[in-house]
């Protein structure tokens, strides 16, 4: 399996705090069956200053660890880009850049709103050949109230990830209710971890596909795989309706 979206380089954010946690989490994310990771740390400008440099370097570094241990896990750099009017400029500076230097820029909302500019933004940055992957939809409060909002981002070309804690229910039952919906509405192209830690936000990648699998069948869970592995390797990814 591969897993797009992770915070397991250490002391970056609010993921693994050192190195020894990041091992743990490798180990976990082995345990689960994942064979690649895209390290996501956060990127917003004055809390987590974390430029595209930098991500490389610290996966550079955690991979020579990891191969060190012979823990068979291969990490990739990434960011998880909070969403601000300058993002266009920062991606000019080469301070940000897509999921493992793909055309898959992964962007964080606010989690109570989706800013105005947010339709702006996905536009200019379609400009630059730059496919938007919008992160946890589900957890936008917003956006739970008028599902409308990821649907227009989705018309006009973004691509949307679901946390797989919210498919198995720790972030509540109207999260998880409102993740089945998007599931099942194929407004969603995308299961990831999130993991941050190997405590209360560990991976559950596997426990999330079998919920899949139980409510919407095998083919599902190989079109989720089939599109990470996608974003990996900056293929196309595949846009799946069925109902
Ligand atoms: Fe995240």
């Amino acid at each position: 399996m591969i897993d797009i979206h992770s915070h397991i380089l250490p002391k970056m954010d609010d993921g693994a705090g050192d190195i020894q946690e990041s091992i743990e989490m490798a180990r976990k994310a082995v345990d689960q069956g994942i064979s690649n990771i895209i390290a996501t740390p956060h990127y917003n400008k004055g809390i987590y200053e974390n430029d595209k440099q930098k991500v490389v370097n610290e996966t550079a570094k955690l991979n020579l660890v990891l191969d060190e241990l012979e823990i068979p896990l291969k990490v990739w750099p990434g960011q998880e880009i909070r969403i601000s009017d300058e993002l266009s400029d920062d991606y000019d500076n080469n301070e940000i850049m897509g999921l493992n230097g793909s055309q898959y820029i992964l962007l964080e909302l606010p989690s109570n709103h989706v800013p105005r500019y947010t339709e702006r933004l996905i536009y200019d940055l379609q400009l630059k050949r730059l496919t938007p992957i919008i992160a946890h939809p589900e957890r936008n409060l917003e956006i739970m109230k008028n599902p409308h909002l990821l649907k227009e981002m989705i018309w006009k070309g973004a691509y949307s990830q679901i946390t797989a804690g919210s498919i198995t229910g720790k972030f509540g039952w109207r999260t998880k209710r409102f993740s089945k919906y998007l599931v099942q509405s194929g407004l969603s192209h995308f299961i990831a971890s999130d993991a941050h830690n190997v405590g209360n936000r560990g991976f559950q990648l596997r426990e999330a596909h079998k919920l899949i699998e139980k409510n919407f069948g095998p083919e599902i869970v190989d079109a989720f795989n089939e599109n990470a592995e996608n974003v990996l390797y900056g293929m196309k990814v595949k846009e799946f309706l069925f109902d």
